[in-house]
């Protein structure tokens, strides 16, 4: 069985192509973090290598070994997960040692499997010299030989590159596909499981981190409680917090861009109490509490903060002077008026 949740269409393309015995060399396989692309690409070595009629099972013994890391034709690169760790070195990259070592184990012939699997995990992170060295490879393909290249952005790959493989977007589940899965695969109870898939946006694998590791829930909530408190603060607290931002932007830039998220999230879901939405906001657990402070904005303010948070979280990615852009998003937060209720839009 499969164990990547949804990619319906992509799934039954694999298994056309693998009964079809027309399986790709090389696969590009483009989502969000977290959408589910490394179980898709273990499903697809499993599927490979699987002993049993009625690929991948799962179970018979090249499956387990694949499930446990152990397949000697199976093989991961790429950096470390730990998204702080690549964080700390702004500049990390797979290296071209990393590929050639990959390129001396792809020569000789699969040692226990039929398929010598290569999955290469962040292949935007490849350095030029690293993915011009892997175009070689994919440009003379071997026989019983598969790349499947994972990535976020593959606008970071050279084009030459991405031609080489065949590309398989992943998009993110609806929440209820999420919230299912949840429920039946991981067995999290009713309530939590609704609000892990809505705060997911359709990415699986965070909704699971995040269920098992109780500090992601933990660092949202303190997150949105300071959120709450600079709605309320003056000028010099509101510079205060973003000096702090600006700081944390220094080292890493992520958990920045996280926070805008959670913001973009929040004055979203007061946008949709707002007009009368209430069943499709995020944060489900805080509905009371958007309920109270949505009183406090007019509809106008809502839309133009929601724009200023989209504007800042797109010049910061491009590299503008972070402590500028935090300051003028501070500025231009809206304040709320404590049991002030706005009557116009
Ligand atoms: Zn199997």
């Amino acid at each position: 069985m499969w164990q990547v949740v949804g990619q319906s269409k992509l799934v039954s393309l694999l298994q056309r192509s693998l009964e079809g015995e027309a399986v790709a060399h090389a696969y590009l396989l483009v989502g969000p973090p977290h959408v589910g692309k490394m179980t898709l690409a273990l499903d697809l070595a499993k599927a490979l290598n699987c002993e049993a009629s009625d690929p991948p099972c799962g179970v018979c013994d090249s499956c387990q070994k694949i499930v446990l890391a152990k397949h000697a034709d199976v093989q991961i690169i790429g950096l470390t997960t730990n998204g702080d760790s690549v964080e700390a070195k702004p500049r990390a990259e797979i290296g071209i040692d990393q590929v050639r070592q990959m390129q001396h184990s792809a020569s000789l012939p699969p040692f226990e499997g039929r398929y010598k699997v290569f999955i290469i995990n962040g292949a935007e992170l490849l350095s030029n010299e690293a993915a011009n060295c892997l175009l070689k490879t994919l440009e003379e393909p071997v026989g019983r030989v598969i790349f499947i290249l994972l990535t976020t952005k593959d606008k970071f790959l050279p084009a030459t590159v991405i031609s080489r493989c065949q590309r398989l977007e992943l998009l993110p589940l609806a929440a209820t596909e999420v919230e299912a899965a949840l429920n039946s695969r991981w067995g999290i109870e009713p309530q939590k499981a609704k609000l892990l898939a809505r705060l997911s946006h359709g990415c699986l694998g965070w909704a699971v981190s995040a269920a098992v590791d109780g500090d992601l829930l933990q660092q949202r909530a303190e997150q949105l409680k300071r959120l709450l408190d600079v709605i309320g603060a003056n000028y010099e607290q509101r510079f205060a917090y973003a000096a702090q931002l600006v700081d944390q932007f220094s080292h890493r830039r992520e958990s920045v861009q996280e926070i805008l998220d959670l913001w973009l999230d929040w004055w979203r879901d007061l946008l949709l109490v707002k007009v009368g939405c209430s069943d499709t906001i995020t944060n489900i657990d805080l509905e009371a509490t958007l309920i109270e402070w949505v009183r406090g904005f007019s509809l106008a303010q809502i839309r133009a903060f929601i724009n200023g948070i989209q504007a800042a979280g797109e010049q910061l990615r491009e590299n503008a002077n972070p402590r500028l852009v935090l300051e003028v998003l501070m500025l231009s937060m809206p304040r709320r008026e404590e049991g002030v209720s706005v009557k116009h839009a």
